[in-house]
Protein backbone atom coordinates (compact mmCIF):
# COMPACT_ATOMS: atom_id res chain seq x y z
CA UNK A 1 0.00 0.00 0.00
CA UNK A 2 0.99 3.38 -1.20
CA UNK A 3 0.78 6.27 1.52
CA UNK A 4 1.19 9.53 0.26
CA UNK A 5 1.31 12.30 3.19
CA UNK A 6 0.37 16.18 1.87
CA UNK A 7 3.64 18.21 1.76
CA UNK A 8 1.74 20.68 3.49
CA UNK A 9 -0.12 18.74 6.34
CA UNK A 10 0.02 19.58 9.74
CA UNK A 11 1.26 23.26 11.65
CA UNK A 12 1.86 26.38 9.65
CA UNK A 13 4.22 28.72 10.34
CA UNK A 14 1.67 30.77 12.30
CA UNK A 15 0.84 27.77 14.93
CA UNK A 16 4.70 26.83 15.33
CA UNK A 17 5.44 30.78 16.26
CA UNK A 18 2.54 31.14 18.82
CA UNK A 19 3.93 27.59 20.23
CA UNK A 20 7.16 28.86 20.13
CA UNK A 21 6.43 32.14 21.73
CA UNK A 22 4.36 30.28 24.34
CA UNK A 23 7.17 27.89 25.60
CA UNK A 24 9.53 30.93 25.55
CA UNK A 25 7.44 32.58 27.73
CA UNK A 26 6.78 30.34 30.01
CA UNK A 27 10.05 29.94 30.86
CA UNK A 28 10.95 33.33 31.35
CA UNK A 29 8.30 34.79 33.43
CA UNK A 30 5.20 33.40 35.87
CA UNK A 31 1.81 33.34 35.98
CA UNK A 32 1.09 33.23 32.45
CA UNK A 33 -2.51 32.62 31.28
CA UNK A 34 -4.19 33.09 28.17
CA UNK A 35 -7.70 33.74 26.94
CA UNK A 36 -9.15 30.22 25.32
CA UNK A 37 -7.00 27.54 23.71
CA UNK A 38 -3.96 28.14 21.93
CA UNK A 39 -4.98 26.26 18.99
CA UNK A 40 -7.91 23.97 18.56
CA UNK A 41 -5.96 20.62 18.72
CA UNK A 42 -6.48 18.56 22.12
CA UNK A 43 -2.51 17.30 22.39
CA UNK A 44 -1.18 21.09 21.46
CA UNK A 45 -3.68 22.49 24.52
CA UNK A 46 -2.38 19.48 27.13
CA UNK A 47 1.31 20.36 25.99
CA UNK A 48 0.89 24.22 26.82
CA UNK A 49 -1.13 23.49 29.90
CA UNK A 50 1.48 21.15 30.86
CA UNK A 51 4.18 23.94 30.57
CA UNK A 52 2.45 25.54 33.27
CA UNK A 53 0.14 27.92 30.93
CA UNK A 54 -3.34 28.56 32.49
CA UNK A 55 -6.28 28.94 30.67
CA UNK A 56 -8.52 31.63 31.61
CA UNK A 57 -12.46 32.28 30.68
CA UNK A 58 -12.12 36.19 31.42
CA UNK A 59 -9.47 38.78 32.55
CA UNK A 60 -9.05 39.43 36.03
CA UNK A 61 -6.51 41.51 38.47
CA UNK A 62 -3.74 41.04 36.28
CA UNK A 63 -1.09 42.10 38.51
CA UNK A 64 2.35 40.23 38.27
CA UNK A 65 0.47 38.16 35.06
CA UNK A 66 1.42 37.57 31.42
CA UNK A 67 -1.18 37.36 29.38
CA UNK A 68 -0.70 35.51 25.77
CA UNK A 69 -2.32 36.82 23.32
CA UNK A 70 -3.41 33.64 20.87
CA UNK A 71 -2.22 33.18 16.73
CA UNK A 72 -6.33 34.23 16.27
CA UNK A 73 -5.59 37.45 17.81
CA UNK A 74 -7.86 39.71 19.70
CA UNK A 75 -9.88 42.63 20.15
CA UNK A 76 -8.68 46.29 20.55
CA UNK A 77 -10.92 46.00 23.46
CA UNK A 78 -9.19 43.05 25.27
CA UNK A 79 -5.98 44.23 24.67
CA UNK A 80 -6.85 47.99 25.91
CA UNK A 81 -8.76 45.68 29.03
CA UNK A 82 -5.99 43.71 29.96
CA UNK A 83 -2.95 46.11 30.14
CA UNK A 84 -5.84 48.24 32.64
CA UNK A 85 -6.38 45.14 34.51
CA UNK A 86 -2.65 45.49 35.08
CA UNK A 87 -1.41 42.30 32.64
CA UNK A 88 2.31 41.70 30.96
CA UNK A 89 1.00 41.56 27.09
CA UNK A 90 2.82 38.95 24.98
CA UNK A 91 1.41 38.76 21.26
CA UNK A 92 1.63 35.49 19.42
CA UNK A 93 -1.04 36.58 17.24
CA UNK A 94 0.22 35.35 13.21
CA UNK A 95 1.57 37.71 11.33
CA UNK A 96 -1.17 37.00 8.84
CA UNK A 97 -3.59 37.67 10.70
CA UNK A 98 -2.28 41.03 11.23
CA UNK A 99 -2.16 42.01 7.88
CA UNK A 100 -5.90 41.73 7.62
CA UNK A 101 -6.02 43.67 10.97
CA UNK A 102 -4.34 46.45 9.31
CA UNK A 103 -6.39 46.31 5.88
CA UNK A 104 -9.38 46.62 7.61
CA UNK A 105 -8.06 49.58 9.99
CA UNK A 106 -6.68 51.22 6.77
CA UNK A 107 -9.82 51.05 4.95
CA UNK A 108 -11.99 51.69 7.24
CA UNK A 109 -9.93 55.22 8.10
CA UNK A 110 -10.80 55.63 4.02
CA UNK A 111 -14.44 55.36 4.71
CA UNK A 112 -14.79 51.99 3.43
CA UNK A 113 -17.07 49.80 5.18
CA UNK A 114 -15.80 46.52 5.89
CA UNK A 115 -16.76 43.20 4.95
CA UNK A 116 -15.44 39.71 6.78
CA UNK A 117 -16.31 36.55 4.87
CA UNK A 118 -16.00 33.97 7.66
CA UNK A 119 -17.39 32.04 10.82
CA UNK A 120 -18.77 34.63 12.66
CA UNK A 121 -17.99 32.62 16.28
CA UNK A 122 -14.70 32.50 15.27
CA UNK A 123 -12.15 34.29 17.51
CA UNK A 124 -10.06 35.29 14.34
CA UNK A 125 -13.01 37.21 12.96
CA UNK A 126 -13.83 38.40 16.43
CA UNK A 127 -10.41 40.07 16.73
CA UNK A 128 -10.48 41.33 12.95
CA UNK A 129 -14.01 43.10 13.69
CA UNK A 130 -13.26 43.95 17.55
CA UNK A 131 -9.93 46.41 15.35
CA UNK A 132 -12.62 48.60 14.05
CA UNK A 133 -14.97 51.35 14.95
CA UNK A 134 -17.70 50.72 13.29
CA UNK A 135 -19.86 47.20 13.12
CA UNK A 136 -18.43 45.60 10.67
CA UNK A 137 -20.87 43.15 8.47
CA UNK A 138 -19.84 39.27 8.18
CA UNK A 139 -20.56 36.52 6.23
CA UNK A 140 -20.13 32.97 6.56
CA UNK A 141 -21.81 31.32 3.77
CA UNK A 142 -23.98 32.43 0.69
CA UNK A 143 -27.22 32.16 2.91
CA UNK A 144 -26.10 34.43 5.19
CA UNK A 145 -25.58 37.32 2.51
CA UNK A 146 -27.83 40.75 3.74
CA UNK A 147 -31.10 40.91 1.65
CA UNK A 148 -30.50 43.66 -1.46
CA UNK A 149 -31.79 46.70 -0.22
CA UNK A 150 -29.21 45.94 2.43
CA UNK A 151 -26.47 45.84 0.54
CA UNK A 152 -27.70 48.98 -1.62
CA UNK A 153 -26.49 51.65 1.31
CA UNK A 154 -22.93 49.46 1.03
CA UNK A 155 -21.44 52.08 -1.63
CA UNK A 156 -18.05 51.52 -0.96
CA UNK A 157 -17.11 48.63 1.04
CA UNK A 158 -13.79 46.45 1.38
CA UNK A 159 -13.73 42.61 1.85
CA UNK A 160 -11.45 40.81 3.62
CA UNK A 161 -11.38 36.68 4.43
CA UNK A 162 -10.75 34.93 7.18
CA UNK A 163 -7.11 33.47 6.96
CA UNK A 164 -8.94 29.78 7.06
CA UNK A 165 -11.87 30.06 4.46
CA UNK A 166 -12.38 28.15 1.25
CA UNK A 167 -11.30 29.88 -1.76
CA UNK A 168 -14.10 28.43 -4.03
CA UNK A 169 -17.04 29.17 -1.41
CA UNK A 170 -15.38 32.78 -1.00
CA UNK A 171 -15.29 33.37 -4.90
CA UNK A 172 -19.35 32.61 -4.66
CA UNK A 173 -20.33 35.39 -2.51
CA UNK A 174 -18.24 37.82 -3.93
CA UNK A 175 -19.61 37.55 -7.17
CA UNK A 176 -22.77 37.85 -5.66
CA UNK A 177 -21.51 40.86 -3.33
CA UNK A 178 -20.36 42.71 -6.56
CA UNK A 179 -23.30 42.37 -8.05
CA UNK A 180 -25.08 44.63 -5.65
CA UNK A 181 -22.25 46.96 -4.07
CA UNK A 182 -20.74 49.59 -7.03
CA UNK A 183 -17.03 49.74 -5.21
CA UNK A 184 -16.39 46.54 -4.07
CA UNK A 185 -12.41 45.63 -3.20
CA UNK A 186 -11.45 42.36 -2.09
CA UNK A 187 -8.51 41.46 -0.48
CA UNK A 188 -8.05 37.53 -1.07
CA UNK A 189 -6.39 37.12 2.82
CA UNK A 190 -6.69 33.39 2.74
CA UNK A 191 -3.06 32.69 3.84
CA UNK A 192 -0.50 30.50 1.88
CA UNK A 193 -0.61 27.82 4.26
CA UNK A 194 -4.16 27.24 4.08
CA UNK A 195 -3.87 27.84 0.31
CA UNK A 196 -1.24 25.15 -0.18
CA UNK A 197 -3.56 22.22 2.06
CA UNK A 198 -6.76 23.10 0.17
CA UNK A 199 -4.60 22.90 -3.04
CA UNK A 200 -3.50 19.49 -1.79
CA UNK A 201 -7.02 18.59 -0.45
CA UNK A 202 -8.30 19.19 -3.72
CA UNK A 203 -5.55 17.13 -5.81
CA UNK A 204 -4.45 14.01 -3.33
CA UNK A 205 -8.42 12.88 -3.02
CA UNK A 206 -8.45 12.44 -6.79
CA UNK A 207 -4.98 10.61 -6.97
CA UNK A 208 -5.78 7.57 -3.64
CA UNK A 209 -8.51 5.25 -3.32
CA UNK A 210 -8.64 6.24 0.48
CA UNK A 211 -8.10 9.72 2.39
CA UNK A 212 -7.66 10.52 5.56
CA UNK A 213 -7.86 13.58 7.31
CA UNK A 214 -6.60 14.44 11.01
CA UNK A 215 -7.13 16.94 13.15
CA UNK A 216 -9.06 18.14 15.95
CA UNK A 217 -13.01 18.25 15.71
CA UNK A 218 -12.94 21.59 17.04
CA UNK A 219 -10.20 22.74 14.06
CA UNK A 220 -12.40 24.87 11.55
CA UNK A 221 -9.24 24.38 8.94
CA UNK A 222 -9.65 20.70 9.41
CA UNK A 223 -13.12 20.61 9.09
CA UNK A 224 -13.00 23.03 5.45
CA UNK A 225 -9.91 19.91 4.58
CA UNK A 226 -12.26 17.66 5.14
CA UNK A 227 -15.17 18.50 2.90
CA UNK A 228 -13.13 19.22 -0.20
CA UNK A 229 -11.70 16.00 0.15
CA UNK A 230 -15.29 14.28 0.96
CA UNK A 231 -16.69 16.55 -2.10
CA UNK A 232 -14.25 14.69 -4.43
CA UNK A 233 -13.79 10.81 -2.41
CA UNK A 234 -16.42 9.67 -0.74
CA UNK A 235 -13.73 7.11 0.77
CA UNK A 236 -12.49 10.18 3.05
CA UNK A 237 -12.47 9.76 7.31
CA UNK A 238 -11.97 12.71 9.33
CA UNK A 239 -10.06 11.29 12.24
CA UNK A 240 -8.59 13.05 15.35
CA UNK A 241 -5.70 10.38 16.29
CA UNK A 242 -4.73 7.07 15.11
CA UNK A 243 -6.86 5.63 17.41
CA UNK A 244 -9.96 6.16 15.05
CA UNK A 245 -8.39 4.23 12.31
CA UNK A 246 -10.45 1.43 11.28
CA UNK A 247 -8.57 -1.39 9.69
CA UNK A 248 -11.53 -2.18 7.20
CA UNK A 249 -11.03 0.98 5.69
CA UNK A 250 -7.53 -0.02 4.17
CA UNK A 251 -8.74 -3.43 2.74
CA UNK A 252 -7.23 -4.18 -0.54
CA UNK A 253 -6.50 -0.62 -0.93
CA UNK A 254 -3.82 0.48 -2.64
CA UNK A 255 -3.32 4.38 -2.38
CA UNK A 256 -4.04 6.41 0.73
CA UNK A 257 -3.83 10.12 0.76
CA UNK A 258 -2.95 11.89 4.20
CA UNK A 259 -3.09 15.24 5.25
CA UNK A 260 -3.55 17.52 8.49
CA UNK A 261 -5.10 20.58 9.48
CA UNK A 262 -2.70 23.65 10.81
CA UNK A 263 -2.88 22.56 14.29
CA UNK A 264 -1.99 18.77 13.91
CA UNK A 265 1.35 17.67 15.49
CA UNK A 266 3.64 16.08 12.82
CA UNK A 267 4.02 13.33 15.88
CA UNK A 268 -0.02 12.92 15.22
CA UNK A 269 0.42 12.40 11.52
CA UNK A 270 3.58 9.60 11.83
CA UNK A 271 1.51 7.59 14.69
CA UNK A 272 -1.46 7.62 11.95
CA UNK A 273 1.13 6.54 8.97
CA UNK A 274 2.83 3.75 11.58
CA UNK A 275 -0.88 2.39 12.12
CA UNK A 276 -1.99 1.84 8.52
CA UNK A 277 1.37 0.49 7.68
CA UNK A 278 0.57 -1.67 10.59
CA UNK A 279 -2.69 -2.99 8.90
CA UNK A 280 -0.76 -3.58 5.65
CA UNK A 281 1.58 -6.27 7.42
S1 LIG B 1 -3.61 29.20 9.47
FE1 LIG B 1 -2.60 30.91 8.42
S2 LIG B 1 -3.30 32.73 9.53
FE2 LIG B 1 -3.79 30.97 10.82
S3 LIG B 1 -2.02 30.80 12.17
FE3 LIG B 1 -1.61 29.48 10.40
S4 LIG B 1 -0.42 30.79 8.98
FE4 LIG B 1 -1.41 32.10 10.49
Amino acid sequence: MKINVAKSAGFCFGVKRALNIALHTVEHKKNVCMLGDIVHNEDVVRTISEAGIKKIGRLSSGEGKTLLIRAHGASKETFIKAKKAGYTLVDATCLMVKEIHKIAIKKEQQGCKIIVIGDKKHDEVKGITGQLKKQALVIDSLKSIPCIASLKKYKKAVVVVQSTQNIEKVEKVIKKLEKHIPHLEFYNTICQPTTSKQQEARSLPLKNEVMIVIGSKTSANTKRLYEISKSLNKKTHWIQSQKDLRKIWFLNVKSVGITAGASTPDKTTKEVVKRIKDFAI
